[in-house]
């Protein structure tokens, strides 16, 4: 078994990276217990957040890290929130309150323009200087709904919307949910990467 440091302090996330790496070859390892506290998110896009967190987990735990950048990207507000989904209605604020945030920003947007996607860039570092960083992406269309639904997942997945299951993503099953979500294909990406280079 290989270790892992994955670089991110959001529960829902690291849920769903121990569901997806179970039974593979990496030992999913918090980067809080090893001390390493939250990157300042200082980058314009979901790719450079990414690479400053790993580099940021990598250089304290001196350990082969991933960092997860992800957000929700609505086409009626020129991307937004985007790379700012966390804290879309603040620092340090509830996924309620974002989501909340949302569907008032939302309010009069017609429902053929409620188009959105889930992004997830992916980037693994195997130490803090490591040139050559593998990166996975992973997009998943959807709708903003009016309310939300549903009681499963975290985050904005209570108003997002799934038109091939007709259900919003906190509705899903986590395997189902895996299998269509950003984050899954990003991860299975990744891992096809590692294998080939291990
Ligand atoms: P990050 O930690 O800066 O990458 O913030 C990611 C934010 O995007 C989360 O706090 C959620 O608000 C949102 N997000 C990312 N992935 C998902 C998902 O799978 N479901 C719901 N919300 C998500």
């Amino acid at each position: 078994m290989s270790t892992l440091i994955l670089a991110s302090g959001n529960r829902g996330k690291q849920r769903e990276f121990a569901d997806l790496l179970a039974g593979s070859p990496w030992q999913l390892r918090l980067q809080s217990e090893f001390g390493v506290t939250e990157a300042a998110e200082t980058g314009l896009t979901f790719i450079e957040n990414a690479l400053i967190k790993a580099r940021h987990a990598a250089h304290i735990t001196g350990l082969p890290t991933v960092a997860d950048d992800s957000g929700i990207v609505c086409d009626a507000l020129a991307g937004a929130p985007g790379i700012y989904s966390a804290r879309y209605s603040g620092e340090g604020v509830t996924d309620a309150q974002n989501l909340a945030h949302l569907l008032h920003a939302m309010t009069d947007v017609p429902d053929v323009l409620r188009t959105c996607r889930y992004v997830c860039v992916l980037v693994y570092l195997r130490h803090a200087a490591d040139p050559c960083p593998l990166i996975a992406e992973g997009t998943w269309e959807g709708m903003v709904a009016r309310e939300p639904r549903g009681e499963g997942g975290f985050g904005y997945d209570p108003v997002f919307w799934v038109p091939e299951d007709h259900c919003t993503a906190a509705e899903l099953a986590p395997a189902r949910k895996h299998a269509l979500s950003h984050r899954g294909q990003a991860l299975r990406s990744l891992a096809a990467r590692l294998t080939a280079a291990s």
